[in-house]
């Protein structure tokens, strides 16, 4: 495209068509405390590597990232740790739902990638065998790659979840019977449930992945986040696995990496352009955003910019 894109203009334009649309899904009610959000809330946030930020509707209204936070679980873990992680959880989309159980068992309690609750739990399990205070350091790192301190847990939130989390307990027994836990999985699932409960704006959620967006990227404390190679890496599992068992129509549709969490949330990463963030609760079959995944398609329809 020859000309610079009006970036605001082009999500002024989409955003106002799909809010004169009628506003379908589900909300996720299966974490009681999520139930309470207001399903029309809608807002949006582009930055770009010229550290363009624009948004708009409810673009910095504080929501519940849930599993967005499993990304920043891995680069935290990847950074610290290395290439040794693969050993304990693939690299593999499952084609299945985020929470299931099913493939564990023929898997050898090898969860198929980080992105679902299984493989996020091993990842919490590593940070917690690597760090002093696992929960305190994932947070600092996030408020470091942010620059704002004032990101935190939701501690109603992760309690709603952990008194109604019967399947992820399972999960995480489960795996602790492969041998694949360490630690306790008590401890595993207190840091799990914390770590999706924070909060974050549209705006706050594009300024913290510009790790993943920008090859030259460094923290306020002038450290690099993760290395370029291993940017890459998470930006392909973001690709192939970032939205369930709709991560092909994603890629399809949009043509980004990206994560998507059942607070309605959705993040998608242009390299070496912008990071984007979508918010509307109300969810499809599959547990996406609905006006997340419709805006995000129009988007790099309108702006020729998939990465395909
Ligand atoms: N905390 C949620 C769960 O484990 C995360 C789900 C999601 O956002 O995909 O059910």
């Amino acid at each position: 495209m020859g000309s610079k894109i009006n970036y605001q203009d082009v999500i002024n334009s989409i955003y106002h068509d799909i809010c004169s649309e009628e506003n379908i899904g589900h909300i996720a009610n299966y974490i009681p405390e999520l139930s309470k959000v207001d399903p029309n809330k809608f807002g949006v946030c582009i930055k770009t590597v010229e550290n363009e930020e624009l948004g708009i509707g409810d673009w910095q209204t504080k929501f519940s990232i849930q599993s967005i936070s499993k990304v920043l679980s891995l680069s935290l873990a990847y950074k610290i740790i290395g290439d040794s992680i693969w050993e304990r959880v693939g690299v593999e989309p499952s084609g299945n739902a985020f929470n299931s159980l099913i493939q564990l068992e023929t898997d050898n309690g090898i969860p198929r990638n980080p992105l679902i609750n299984a493989g996020a739990m091993v990842i919490c399990d590593m940070l917690i065998s690597h760090t002093e205070n696992a929960p305190k350091e994932f947070l600092n790192f996030v408020r470091n790659i942010c620059a704002n301190r004032k990101i935190n847990y939701s501690k109603s939130i992760a309690n709603s979840e952990k008194s109604v989390g019967y399947r992820n307990i399972a999960l995480c027994n489960f795996i602790k019977s492969f041998g694949n836990i360490k630690n306790d999985p008590k401890l595993v699932l207190d840091f799990y449930f914390q770590m999706c409960s924070i909060e974050m704006t549209c705006q706050e959620l594009t300024r913290t992945f510009m790790f993943l967006v920008n090859d030259s990227f460094e923290s306020p404390d002038h450290k690099r986040v993760l290395e370029v190679n291993q940017a890459k890496r998470i930006n392909a599992i973001m690709q192939t696995c970032g939205f369930y068992d709709e991560s092909g129509e994603f890629s399809f549709k949009v043509g980004l990496p990206g994560k998507s969490g059942v607070g309605g949330g959705i993040l998608a990463i242009h390299p070496n352009k912008y990071s984007i963030a979508v918010w509307s609760p109300k969810l499809n079959k599959k547990g996406n955003s609905s006006r997340g995944m419709k805006f995000l398609e129009s988007f790099t329809t309108i702006t020729k910019s998939s990465i395909f």
